[in-house]
């Protein structure tokens, strides 16, 4: 039997990122995909009706064009074109009112009042040092090149989502836009560190915009997954590995899996110690994602939602910290906080002419099985009245289908794990290489792994890196 120098489990983004490192240095490598489509968070596909074509997971990109891996890659080569709306996020409120999050700080800041000077002050250092900083917020979090950078971006990062903003702001507008950034960690807003994840948000708005892909996110890694096999890799679908010794010989194995699917896998070869540590890896709360074909574009009551392409509903910064941390608390909230993406407004190649496609989700305790559409088009009518008379067709998964659609997605989490601070430090687990497992040759790459979840990639680059160097004496 022949050996080939690498196999890569599972075809997300960081398995095709790990994939095309090792490929790029002139490695044998074969990535295995359990399902018969390549992609897993970033597939694309009808899943209400013909032509109404869905983003079943990601939808829009900030951390593909931010990632110093990703954004390198010649990708427009094998397909992958980025659409930028003109608003990258609104944030709409029942007084009729919305902000815009454009990538023009300024004009962005201007709606803030008061609190321009104060928004303009913390983001200007990090999108004029984006370049510099990108680098350490996408690295492996264990060492960092430019530290007054980090430790000016750390000084705002490790505080709550509450006390950054009630330190900082006073206009509840500015507080609430700031909140629908952070909740994106899916952690209580009062937790330690949740404001790290608006700033990395907001910053990369405002750095590099929000993008979303034409044609639908598959398009990212399609072309990821082309560029590969021009490298001489090959991609096998439809071979869901329940054990590490049904794998061809390789010198390398990098599962791009999170740590309760790897225990299983890899098994008795894993130091018992070791194994129990993936077995306790935390995973945070899941989400209940639905799908819309719509007749027509979402009739915002502030008609200038049409110009984003993605808004926050859920009112105010007390709203938002009450829906997360109902969740965490196990419960499901009557107005959660809802994510919506409306990609038909900016390529109309996604739906037959004139419709529309509407991607939505809201967090929900993990292992939910609440079916929570009414809530989530009830957050949307609340903002867009008559929303409901225009939906043509839906499809919806609560967080045990998520989990069913893709193993990855543990009770339903999108990150590969709770995003709190222990677990992005210690992703997998707390060690100075978190991608080396303790078995020769073997590996983890996926979002469980430092930076954390995103469509970015890094977490496979780092990965591959550390098994070059390891596996065959190669240093970036
Ligand atoms: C609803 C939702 C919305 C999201 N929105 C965004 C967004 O807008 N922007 C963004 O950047 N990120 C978003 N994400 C997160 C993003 O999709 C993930 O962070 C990213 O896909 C993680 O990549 P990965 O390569 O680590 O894992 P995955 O993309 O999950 O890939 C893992 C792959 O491994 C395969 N696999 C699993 N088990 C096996 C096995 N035993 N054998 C073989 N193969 C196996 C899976 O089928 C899958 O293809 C979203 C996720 C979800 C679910």
């Amino acid at each position: 039997m022949s050996t080939l120098d690498a196999v890569i489990v599972g075809s997300g983004p960081n398995g095709l990122s790990a994939g095309i490192l090792l490929a790029q240095k002139g490695l044998s490598v074969q990535i295995i995909e359990a399902e018969d489509t390549i992609g897993g968070g970033t597939r694309t596909k009808e899943l209400t009706e013909p032509g109404f074509l869905h983003d079943v997971c990601s939808a829009v990109h900030p951390t593909a064009v931010a990632s110093p891996f990703l954004s390198k890659l010649e990708l427009k080569k094998y397909g992958l074109e980025w659409v930028y709306p003109e608003v990258a996020a609104a944030h709409p409120f029942d007084s009729g009112n919305a902000i815009l999050g454009y990538q023009d700080l300024e004009k962005t800041s201007e709606q803030f009042g008061k609190d321009s000077k104060f928004y303009k002050r913390l983001f200007s250092e990090f999108i004029d040092h984006w370049d510099a900083l990108r680098h350490d917020l996408f690295g492996t979090l264990r060492s960092v090149q430019n530290p007054l950078l980090m430790a000016s971006f750390g000084w705002y990062g490790w505080l709550s989502a509450k006390d950054l903003t009630s330190s900082l702001f006073k206009n509840p507008e500015t507080k609430a836009f700031f909140a629908g950034m952070a909740a994106h960690s899916i952690l209580p807003l009062e937790k330690l560190f949740s404001s790290s994840f608006g700033l990395v948000l907001t910053t990369s708005m405002h750095a590099v915009g929000w993008p979303i892909a034409k044609g639908g996110s598959a398009k990212i890694t399609h072309a990821m997954a082309k560029y590969f096999e021009s490298l001489g890799g090959s991609i096998e679908i439809g071979n869901r590995i329940k054990s590490f010794k049904e794998l061809p010989n390789a010198r390398a194995v990098l599962f791009d899996l999170t740590p309760h699917q790897i225990a299983k896998i890899c098994d008795q070869t894993l130091p018992s110690d070791f194994r129990k540590k993936l077995e306790n890896y935390e995973y945070g709360p899941g989400v209940f994602k639905m799908d819309f074909a719509v007749s027509e574009p979402i009739p915002w009551k502030n008609e200038e939602c049409k110009k984003a392409g993605t808004v926050h509903l859920g009112g105010t910064f007390e709203e938002l910290a009450h829906s997360e941390r109902e969740i965490w608390k196990g419960n499901h909230p009557e107005k959660p906080y809802v994510l919506l993406s409306q990609p038909t407004l900016f390529d109309a190649s996604r739906a037959p002419n004139g419709k529309h496609v509407v991607w939505a989700y809201c967090h929900v305790p993990n292992s939910s099985e609440k079916d929570c559409s009414e809530e989530i088009i009830n957050q949307i009518e609340r903002y867009a009245p008559g929303f409901r008379d225009t939906i043509i067709a839906t499809h919806s998964m609560n967080a045990v289908q998520m989990n069913t659609y893709n193993e990855n997605y543990v009770g339903g989490d999108i990150n590969g794990g709770a995003q709190s601070f222990k677990q992005l430090i210690g992703r997998p687990v707390l060690k100075w290489d978190p991608y080396k497992l303790p078995h020769k040759g073997f590996y983890i790459c996926s979002s469980s792994t430092p930076p954390g979840g995103g469509v970015h990639g890094m977490c496979g680059f780092h990965a591959a890196k550390s098994a070059l160097k390891n596996e065959f004496g190669i240093t970036l």
